[in-house]
């Protein structure tokens, strides 16, 4: 499937808030936000008025771009937790939550969604025992998420996961870090998202 391949910093700006989509660096002072905090472009500085409506959409595109998920699979997204039960809102922001590559980055097995997307791709993780290559693979409660045998000896996979160590883990995750697995032990909440995000703004945009 296609997916946005240019400068990811520029997502950021233009959504005016750090999506966390470069690792490292999101917490450095090169980070683009800190240094130009303006939307990209001719008019990124000039000030516009936002409708409802543009607000609405701005809400919409920083959750998608911040999981790194296209329009058409958003939208997909959207019917699902229409159809659940609970609040539509909240029923999106979990199922994005609980997507491979989000668990992936979440546990610190990447230093960013995008390069958890790319690990699980190339087949470096297992769920209950087996292989899954899908990054929008669901988890529900009680799946084991495992760094894969092979994939354990990985240089890269070791200096990752060395330097996540420090970073807390969410709180619907049980990680075991001697043995790269994890157990997901709850649903995840808004609570447990770094980035706040309106939902509510999400489901009016869709009402229209
Ligand atoms: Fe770039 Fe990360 Fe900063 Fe976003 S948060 S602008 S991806 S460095």
């Amino acid at each position: 499937m296609a997916r946005y391949t240019g400068a990811v910093c520029k997502l950021c700006r233009r959504e005016g808030t750090k999506l966390f989509l470069k690792g490292d660096r999101c917490y450095t002072d090169k980070c683009a936000i800190t240094k130009r905090a303006f939307a990209p472009g001719q008019h990124g500085q000039s000030r516009k008025k936002v409708s409802e409506y543009g607000t609405q959409l701005r809400e919409k595109q920083k959750t998608r771009r911040y999981y790194g998920v296209l329009e058409s699979q958003f939208a997909k997204y959207f019917d699902m937790a229409e159809k659940m039960p609970g609040v539509t809102g909240e029923n999106l922001i979990q199922l994005l939550e609980r997507r491979l590559d989000n668990v992936v980055a979440r546990l610190g097995f990447a230093m960013s969604r995008p390069e958890a997307r790319q690990l699980v791709t190339h087949r470096h993780f297992t769920v209950n025992g087996r292989i899954v290559n899908i990054p929008s693979y669901i988890l529900k409660v009680g799946d084991v998420i495992a760094v894969k045998d092979k994939s354990r000896q990985s240089e890269k996979i070791k200096a990752v996961v060395e330097a996540n160590a420090s970073k807390p883990i969410a709180k619907w995750l049980d990680l075991d870090k001697d043995k790269l697995e994890a157990r997901v032990i709850a649903l995840p909440t808004k609570e447990d998202i770094e980035l706040p995000i309106e939902e509510h703004l999400i489901v009016e945009l869709y009402s229209k």
